[in-house]
């Protein structure tokens, strides 16, 4: 599932929406539309403002508080593109022409993704904690956050409501950068050691997002291209591989329906 270094990649790759008229809106499957408070034909001829992300939500805005909402999903694609062939590809669900003549397809083969026509921000929105590159994103903050809660660490980073735009990636990256095991319960972490987790999940997210995200399968940026940061995953997916730091096999558990990969020894 697309996260937050990927999600902020097509937001950046997309930047030159902003200031065009999008002139029509296709739907080839309607239960896309999550939620609409106007009619998205109500669009047409507007000239998008701003494209802003919050968590693994892409926001395009447009005029009079009309916001366009693109979640990904497990699947989702959302590229711009100069062939009118790319329309009549299978599960696209949306394809948007612009004023340059390029069109903006959305894409989602297992369809846990989703669009939202709002007048003001989707409640799904309004309703994410803090984000990582937010100068709020501090130890103190976040230990108070956790401190009331009786679960772990890990489910406590897949929380949108708690900070927003991490996922099952680089929550196991961060853990393990920063020595925690992922089934710690979080009220048990001290301020010092919130310090070192802000700040490795700052770093994971600022790596990928300088290498354009993670592509296993399905994630591709708003140019349709590939993400590089795999290539320096160190413990997401490869339960039973070496520790990239001493050695021992790493494990793999089920943390809340999620697999999670982690260090015995490395993470305490
Ligand atoms: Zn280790």
């Amino acid at each position: 599932m697309p996260e937050l270094p990927e999600i902020e990649t097509i937001r950046r790759s997309l930047a030159d929406c902003v200031g065009q008229r999008f002139l029509k809106f296709s739907f080839f499957r309607e239960d896309i539309i999550r939620e609409k408070t106007f009619d998205p034909q109500k669009l047409e001829g507007n000239s998008c403002v701003a494209i802003e992300r919050r968590g693994k939500y892409l926001e395009f805005v447009f005029p009079n508080n009309r916001y366009l909402t693109i979640h990904l999903g497990m699947s989702g694609r959302l590229w711009k593109s100069h062939d009118s062939n790319e329309q009549q590809i299978k599960h696209v669900h949306m394809v948007a022409v612009l004023e340059n003549k390029e069109t903006l397809i959305f894409y989602d083969p297992r369809r846990f993704g989703g669009l939202w026509f709002t007048e003001g921000r989707t409640e799904n929105v309004q309703k994410l904690g803090i984000e990582p590159f937010d100068v709020q994103f501090q130890a103190e903050f976040l230990w108070e956050k956790a401190r009331k809660r009786n679960i772990s660490i890990k489910q406590m980073l897949l929380d949108q409501t708690f900070i927003a735009g991490l996922g099952n990636i680089y929550a196991d990256e961060s853990l393990f950068a920063a020595g925690i095991h992922p089934s710690r319960a979080a009220r048990t972490l001290t301020v010092a050691e919130w310090r070192i987790l802000q700040q490795k999940i700052v770093e994971v997210l600022q790596a990928s997002l300088a290498l354009k995200g993670t592509t296993f399968r399905d994630y591709r940026d708003g140019l349709n291209q590939k993400g590089a940061f795999q290539a320096f995953l160190k413990v997401y997916g490869k339960g039973g591989e070496p520790c990239p730091n001493c050695g021992t096999p790493l494990e793999r558990i089920r943390i809340a329906q999620r697999s999670s990969c982690y260090c015995p020894l490395c993470q305490k």
